[in-house]
C-alpha cells in the first residue's frame, strides 16, 4: 500500500475548540495561544468566527482578535463567515481565507444554522462572488457527513449533491466533517470512496472527532484512499454542542505522533503545540483529551516532582 509522505494539518483549536468551552479566554490570552502554535510549522489555523457577536460569545472578540494577529509569512490565519457581513467584517481585519458552513443532513442544519441547506447555499451564491473578488481563499464546511445525531446514517449521496454544488460556485476545499465522532472506516471508505469518483483527493479534508475513539482509525482509513489534509484542535479542544459529552476534535498532538511514527511528515512540531495546549489547559483549568497532550503532562510532572530528591 502506498501512503502520502506528507500531510497538512489545518489547527481548528482557537475556533472550534474554544467556541465550545463554557470558559471565556480572553482575547490577549488567545492571541498567545495562537503565537505559540504559529512557531509549531502549522501552516494554517483557523483563529475565530464572524458570526452575530451574540451567537457564539466566546468569539464575539473576532475583530479585535484578527486585527492584532501575529505578522507571520508562513501561517495562513482563517476564519468562518455566515453571509455578506461577516465578510466585510472578516476583509477589514485583514482575513485571507474564510470557510463557509453547511451540512448534508437538514435537520442538523436548521438547528446549528436555522436555514435549509439550499437556503445556505443561496447565501452562499452571493457570498462567494464577493470574497473571489477581493482574492480571498475560500474553504467549505460540511457537517454531519457520516451521520447526524437527528436522523442517523448520512446517504453519500447527498454528501457528494452538496460537495458538487460548494466545488461548482468556487470553493477551494471542502472540509467534511465527523460532527458527532461516530464514524467508522467503514463509513469513511464508503462515503469518501465514493466521492472520490467524482472529486479529486486534493479537494478533500477530513475533520474528524474522537467521542466513540474511532478518530485515528478514521484517520488511516482516509489516508488510504489519498486523503492528505486533516483538521484537528490542539490538545482535542472542542465537542459539539448536540452531541452532550461529546470528546472534542482529534487532538493535533495526536495526530502529529501518529503520522511521525508513520514516517509521514507534518512539519509541525509535537512540543510546540503540547506548549500552546498547556498554555489553554492552564486558563481552563482542565486536562485536555488528546492522549498525546496527557502523555506529555505526566513526563513533565513526574520531572518536576522528581526535583529535590
Ligand atoms: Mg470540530
Amino acid at each position: 500500500m502506498i501512503l502520502p509522505k506528507f500531510v497538512t494539518l489545518v489547527e481548528v483549536g482557537p475556533r472550534d475548540g474554544l467556541q465550545n468551552e463554557p470558559e471565556t479566554i480572553s482575547t490577549t490570552d488567545k492571541l498567545k495561544f495562537i503565537e505559540i502554535l504559529s512557531e509549531s510549522g502549522l501552516k494554517e489555523i483557523e483563529v475565530t468566527s464572524f458570526v452575530r457577536p451574540d451567537q457564539i460569545p466566546q468569539l464575539s472578540d473576532a475583530a479585535l482578535l484578527a486585527n492584532q494577529l501575529p505578522s507571520s509569512h508562513s501561517v495562513l490565519y482563517s476564519a468562518l463567515v455566515p453571509n455578506l457581513k461577516g465578510l466585510e467584517r472578516a476583509r477589514s481585519s485583514g482575513i485571507k481565507k474564510i470557510a463557509v458552513f453547511t451540512a448534508a443532513s437538514e435537520t442538523f442544519n436548521q438547528k446549528n444554522i436555522h436555514a435549509s441547506i439550499q437556503e445556505s447555499l443561496d447565501r452562499f451564491k452571493e457570498l462567494i462572488p464577493e470574497a473571489q473578488k477581493i482574492g480571498m481563499e475560500i474553504r467549505g464546511y460540511i457537517s454531519t457527513g457520516f451521520v447526524c445525531p437527528f436522523e442517523g446514517d448520512v446517504p453519500k449521496e447527498k454528501v457528494l449533491e452538496v460537495a458538487e454544488k460548494l466545488l461548482e460556485m468556487g470553493i477551494g476545499q471542502i472540509s467534511i466533517g465527523d460532527t458527532i465522532g461516530a464514524a467508522s472506516p467503514k463509513d469513511v471508505e464508503e462515503t469518501i470512496g465514493f466521492l472520490l469518483a467524482k472529486i479529486s483527493a486534493g479537494k478533500i479534508a477530513l475533520h474528524f472527532h474522537d467521542t466513540y475513539g474511532t478518530a485515528l482509525a478514521n484517520v488511516y482509513a482516509a489516508l488510504q484512499l489519498g486523503i492528505t489534509t486533516f483538521d484537528s484542535s490542539a490538545g482535542g479542544l472542542g465537542g459539539c454542542p448536540f452531541a452532550p459529552g461529546a470528546a472534542g476534535n482529534i487532538g493535533t498532538e495526536d495526530l502529529i505522533y501518529f503520522f511521525h511514527r508513520m514516517g509521514i511528515k507534518t512539519g509541525v512540531d509535537l512540543n510546540k503545540i503540547f506548549e500552546a495546549s498547556s498554555f489553554i489547559s492552564n486558563l481552563l483549568k482542565r486536562p485536555l483529551s488528546s492522549r498525546q497532550w496527557q502523555r506529555l503532562r505526566s513526563q513533565q510532572k513526574g520531572k518536576n516532582s522528581g526535583n529535590g530528591k
